[in-house]
């Protein structure tokens, strides 16, 4: 269990609490500051934002001080937590008013227009309040569980979003080539950016056989997957796995599964 599910999962995953997604977490006059801000930002300002705290990331001395002050503010603030298809799809049964906006990372790294970020909640208001001319969709819930399928299916792993724990406002639907988030985390080592999910990939040693063209490896961005020679199977690093699920798919055989990250000794705890 991640530290946001014992402070606010009430014994389930935080983002699975029903409760998490009241209107009355909007009483808190720092939570709209927070919803304002990151509603308010607008795709140009968060590139810029971004690319700036990239930039001061990279810097030999300064870089390391900026990478502790950022791990110890954003993890309340506004940050995101790798989630499967399943959780996401049911997260989505306790919100209301679905948009899709563009995705400002695709936009930032690959010069992209793609619309695939699922948010909701009070989101959709602060759009038309900020950017009455802005690109936005309405979704039904029936179209947003659509747009997770398409996604999942695209090889798009599912993040979600919160301005301040524990109130959810997004589910992004990230491809690994751009997110950056993920960059934040790889690269720079700011670990809070995006939180690994609640399971871990398991490969069935009893029903994998090493395919000649094994497409779980290539489904997997975060390194998790390799071949094991003398295994003659594909073999899982739990701790490199973030739990998106997206290789499980690939499998035709169905060797591939999500465990309890708790569960499994290399990876528990790695969040
Ligand atoms: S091994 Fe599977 S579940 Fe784990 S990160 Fe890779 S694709 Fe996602
Ligand atoms: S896990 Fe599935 S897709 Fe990957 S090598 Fe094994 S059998 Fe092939």
């Amino acid at each position: 269990m991640c530290d946001f599910c014992s402070r606010h999962g009430r014994g389930n995953r935080w983002y699975l609490n029903p409760e998490n997604f009241s209107e009355k977490l909007l009483e808190d006059p720092k939570r709209v500051k927070t919803l304002e801000k990151v509603a308010g930002w607008g795709i140009e300002y968060y590139i810029d934002f971004t690319s700036r705290v990239t930039d001061l990331v990279d810097w030999p001395v300064i870089g390391k001080a900026v990478k502790a002050l950022v791990n110890r503010l954003a993890p309340n603030e506004h940050g995101g937590q790798v989630v499967s298809l399943e959780d996401a799809l049911q997260l989505l049964s306790y919100a209301r008013d679905f948009v899709l906006l563009p995705c400002a990372c695709r936009k930032l790294v690959g010069h992209r227009e793609d619309m695939v970020c699922l948010n909701f909640g009070p989101v959709k208001e602060l759009q038309r309040r900020f950017f009455p001319e802005g690109t936005m969709e309405e979704l039904s819930l029936e179209e947003a569980r659509k747009v997770l399928l398409e996604c999942d299916e695209r090889g798009h792993f599912h993040q979600v979003l919160y301005a301040k724990v524990p109130f959810p406002i997004c589910i992004c639907n990230c491809d690994a080539r751009y997110c950056t988030s993920l960059k934040q985390r790889l690269a720079n080592g700011v670990e809070v950016a995006i939180l690994k999910g609640h399971e871990v990939c398991a490969a069935d040693p009893d029903i994998c056989r090493f395919c000649s063209e094994p497409l779980c490896l290539s489904r997997c961005r975060f390194g998790a997957l390799n071949y094991d020679p003398e295994a003659g199977r594909v073999h899982v690093d739990p701790s490199r796995c973030f739990g998106c699920g997206l290789c499980r798919s690939a499998c035709f055989r169905g060797a591939l599964s999500l465990v309890p990250r708790d569960e499994v000794p290399a990876a528990a705890g790695l969040w």
